[in-house]
């Protein structure tokens, strides 16, 4: 059978422009909303330059180190990412890749090893492939770094935790994660990343966080493509100075930044 061809065949999925990408780049820069950021969370904070994390994350911090992301979950992108995710548009995924990669770079920090967000093997049946696995994989391409899709398994599905109230969603995610039986004893000291399409409570990525560093994980950053704001995060002025300097980093710095040699990977 001849292969399909993408539902994009070269036409920006935004303007509708004959392109070379998916997303031409007149569209990344109008719609890319470049606000500073929670260096925890990657929620928009306009004292990010000075404070680093948002009132939220000084009462109570999240289980990863920081989380970083190329786009906020607000239309037109909502729009993509659906797309991506649920018709696998393999068009979108280099664009969207390229973005988180661009995102990521700027943060320069330690990782050894990237790690998908893994689906419950009834969702991956459904969908037949892991979104945060596509991603991940072209992350690790484009930054060479190492990734696997077998040191985290999923035990069980869960509920949308976005229909749950708090309490509800720490029950429904607690132990749905576990380490594939031969990463256990090999994740002692890493620096891991994690990859998810879009970070809304951080309920999902904390859990895994709270089970690597039991596994003794030394440092845990959160890749996301899209961040859901809340609802008054996007109102900040869009000509404000970002932040790109990572708490942890140190710019520049072989030992520390993304494209350093992880040991024993
Ligand atoms: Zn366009
Ligand atoms: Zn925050």
């Amino acid at each position: 059978m001849p292969r399909k061809l993408p539902a994009w065949s070269g036409l920006c999925a935004m303007c509708g422009r004959w392109q070379s990408q998916a997303v031409c780049s007149a569209c990344v820069r109008t719609w890319r909303i470049d606000l500073p950021r929670c260096l925890r969370c990657a929620l928009p904070w306009p004292d990010a330059a000075r404070a680093g994390a948002c009132p939220a994350c000084e009462a109570r911090q999240p289980e990863f180190d920081r989380a970083i992301t190329a786009l906020d979950y607000v239309p037109p992108w909502s729009g993509l990412i659906s797309r991506f995710k649920f018709q696998r548009d393999a068009s979108l995924r280099l664009t969207f890749v390229q973005l988180m990669a661009d995102a990521i770079r700027q943060r320069p920090h330690r990782v050894d090893l990237i790690l998908p967000v893994p689906l419950s093997a009834a969702r991956l049946a459904e969908r037949g492939y892991n979104q945060s696995w596509l991603l991940a994989k072209g992350l690790g391409q484009a930054l060479q770094r190492p990734v696997t899709d077998e040191a985290l398994v999923r035990t069980r599905g869960t509920p949308r935790l976005m229909t749950l109230d708090s309490e509800e969603r720490l029950r429904a995610i607690h132990g749905a994660f576990q380490v594939g039986p031969v990463w256990a004893g090999r994740l002692r000291g890493r620096h891991v990343a994690l990859v998810d399409d879009v970070l809304t409570t951080g309920a999902t990525l904390d859990e895994i966080s709270r089970m690597l560093r039991r596994h003794g994980v030394a440092g845990l950053s959160a890749w996301v493509l899209a961040r859901t704001p809340t609802p008054d995060a996007l109102m900040q002025p869009s000509t404000m100075a970002g932040a790109s300097e990572d708490d942890a980093a140190v710019p520049g710095s072989a030992a520390e930044s993304v494209g350093a040699r992880g040991s024993g990977l």
